[in-house]
């Protein structure tokens, strides 16, 4: 651990230039914090959780804050992070352990069948998209967190009335705070997928619901005050020494603040551009990573008609009440997810390939588990719910069919 005394934030020769941003986040951590023993941290390496993470831990250590009795970090590892941001979460994670056991780290995955590539590929869900079926969030990101954080509830063996204080790094800026508004959404611009969720379903999620009070210090930050503290303070050992000036980098170095990228899954289907991805490949040193741009048409392919099942007609449910929906698009065939299987062990290859002969780190998408695991429901024959494979591809004509039941038959 770092003996160097730090530098105090709120000392007038070391004044930060937005110190009314910091201000605000020590006031409400002032505020909130002490009425909780303990403390958490739902942190996706991306650049808001991350600063909020790394600003506390300062924080604490300069005696601006009272020190919890523990601070669970959660790292959420959607298994689909941008190498780079992988990098500097494992970074960051040392720091935190050389701290002290008051810390206590955990990485936050989604059980086996749950996990993006193998629910796709193995059980035949398609890519999510931002209509009908965003799917990943909460299976990904909310749903492991919430397992994780009861599984610390239960070793704190808190007494009934006591919550933990779960801090996000949701950050919305100043018109936010005046419109007191959580964006859910995790496609635009500059956010960071998943920080709205935990801080507005985590609360709600079974097992946990009433036991944990939720804070985001950072809400009111905008986003140069976050590249400020990513790069120019968090680095420096008298601030910690935190490994976030990767993250900036990933996002651009100088120009990310105008770049805005938003943080999520390489290749996310719901992002309208892949500008992290882009923005990093800029960078000779992680160029080599440049196979990773396929993933993100791979996903559009996948969503095709030629590539999925369709219902040929009206649905009855299990209820035995008639679907709203008929001729609905449904499941990947087990060709299309064989070659989707195929298409992202040649990307993950080729960087891996490339990585090798450079001397620069290999990426990890699909590991051997996973990829096994994926052939193992294919030649179980799997199906999601409601479907049993024998419906037709989606690319064959039928007469349509309308929710009433009338017929339209099909011109020929
Ligand atoms: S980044 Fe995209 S793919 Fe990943 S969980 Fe968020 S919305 Fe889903």
């Amino acid at each position: 651990m770092n003996k160097r005394p730090q530098h105090d934030l709120f000392q007038n020769s070391q004044r930060l230039v937005y110190d009314d941003a910091v201000d605000l986040t020590l006031q409400s951590l002032l505020a909130y914090g002490p009425q909780h023993d303990h403390w958490a941290v739902a942190w996706s390496g991306g650049k808001d959780s991350s600063a909020t993470l790394t600003l506390i831990v300062h924080l604490i250590e300069v005696g601006r804050l009272p020190r919890p009795k523990t601070l669970s970090v959660f790292y959420a590892d959607t298994r689909q992070e941008l190498p780079p941001l992988a990098a500097a979460a494992t970074e960051v994670m040392e720091g935190l352990k050389r701290r002290g056991n008051w810390i206590r780290t955990e990485i936050v995955r989604a059980p086996l069948d749950k996990r993006f590539l193998v629910y796709i590929l193995g059980r035949g869900v398609p890519p999510p998209n931002n209509n009908t079926l965003r799917w990943c969030t909460r299976q990904i990101k909310v749903d492991p967190m919430a397992a994780a954080v009861e599984r610390r509830l239960a070793e704190l063996e808190l007494p009934e009335n006591e919550t933990v204080l779960m801090i996000t790094g949701v950050r919305q800026g100043e018109s936010a705070i005046r419109d007191r508004r959580i964006e859910m959404s995790c496609g635009k611009d500059g956010a960071e997928c998943g920080q709205g969720w935990y801080q507005k379903i985590l609360p709600e999620a079974k097992g946990i619901r009433g036991r944990i009070a939720t804070l985001a210090p950072l809400l009111h930050w905008r986003v140069c005050n976050v590249w400020d503290w990513l790069k120019i303070y968090a680095p420096s050992e008298d601030y910690g020494g935190w490994a976030t000036r990767v993250i900036a980098d990933a996002y651009g170095g100088d120009e990310a603040e105008e770049i805005n990228a938003r943080t999520g899954c390489i290749g996310c289907p719901l992002a309208s551009q892949e500008k992290a991805l882009e923005t990093i490949l800029l960078n000779p040193d992680w160029a080599y990573l440049s196979p990773l741009l396929g993933l993100k048409p791979l996903y559009r392919e996948l969503r095709e008609p030629r590539h999925r099942l369709r219902k040929a007609g009206v649905e009855v449910l299990k209820d035995g009440s008639i679907g709203k929906n008929p001729q609905r698009m449904g499941p990947l065939t087990f060709e299309a997810r064989l070659m989707g299987l195929s298409r992202v062990l040649e990307i993950q290859a080729a960087c891996n390939e490339a990585a090798e002969r450079l001397g620069r780190p290999r990426i990890d998408i699909l590991n051997a588990e996973e990829e096994a695991r994926i052939r193992e429901l294919i030649d179980l024959g799997t199906w999601p719910d409601g479907w049993d494979g024998d419906e037709p591809t989606a690319d064959i004509p039928l007469n349509l069919i309308f929710p009433d039941g009338s017929v339209q038959p099909l011109l020929v």
